[in-house]
């Protein structure tokens, strides 16, 4: 399945988690604009060092940095067989940019996801979520711990709260996103490329979704 798609969502719908499990059954590129920003920030450079304060308030990082750095990211080898969006578009100038950039690779998008959730279940999951600061890996302080507390299962590396996990900034998050990002699903409902998936469910709903629409031929 040549899949080109975006997974829109408040934080903590679960976005990273979908992606992941689309991934592991569909050979694509997953392309997380906050893990690349972090990266940068972990790394120290220039890009990260100035989305650094954006993020830690909740904010989105500058529409030029991140459009330019999607037009590199999508241009990668991994990325031309089909990709999955986490995290972008956020905004509907950045879906203008999205548009135009595939229009000029000849490419389209086969849907955009969008993953249901409400804002308090959004709260009380990402005040338990904990990640691992060396490979990413997400465990939740409650319902799935690393097995030696505070250290990753998967690498060793140290299992942390991100700073934009505090509940005040989770909501200052689901304000931007109501704000900025919610207007998405007007602007890919009119263009007849949502799809709706509740994602206080199964971490596979998006896959599930995905591959009934493809078995029904749509
Ligand atoms: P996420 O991991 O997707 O929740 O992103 C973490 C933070 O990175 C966000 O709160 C923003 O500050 C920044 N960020 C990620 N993606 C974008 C984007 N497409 N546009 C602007 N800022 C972004």
């Amino acid at each position: 399945m040549a899949m080109r798609i975006i997974l829109i969502g408040p934080p903590g719908s679960g976005k990273g988690t979908q992606a992941t499990s689309i991934r592991e059954k569909h050979p694509i590129a997953h392309i997380s604009t906050g893990d690349i920003l972090r990266e940068n920030v972990r790394a120290g450079t220039e890009l990260g060092q100035t989305a650094k304060r954006f993020m830690d308030a909740g904010q989105l990082v500058h529409d030029n940095l991140i459009i330019a750095m999607m037009r590199a990211r999508l241009a990668e080898d991994d990325a031309q067989n089909g990709f999955i969006l986490d995290g972008f578009p956020r905004n509907v100038s950045q879906a203008d940019a999205l548009s135009s950039l595939l229009d000029g690779m000849s490419l389209r998008l086969d849907a955009a996801v969008l993953l249901e959730i409400s804002d308090e279940t959004v709260v009380r999951r990402l005040t338990c979520r904990r990640v691992c600061s060396s490979c990413g890996s997400i465990y939740n302080a409650l319902s799935h711990p690393p097995k030696a507390r505070g250290v990753c299962d998967s690498c060793g590396g140290r299992v942390v709260q991100r700073a934009d996990d505090q509940e005040s900034v989770i909501r200052n998050r689901l304000a931007v996103y109501h704000k900025e990002t919610a207007p998405l699903v007007e602007y890919y409902e009119s263009r007849g490329m949502l799809r709706r998936v509740p994602a206080d469910g199964e971490s596979n709903a998006a896959l599930k979704y995905l591959e009934s629409l493809r078995a029904s031929g749509k």
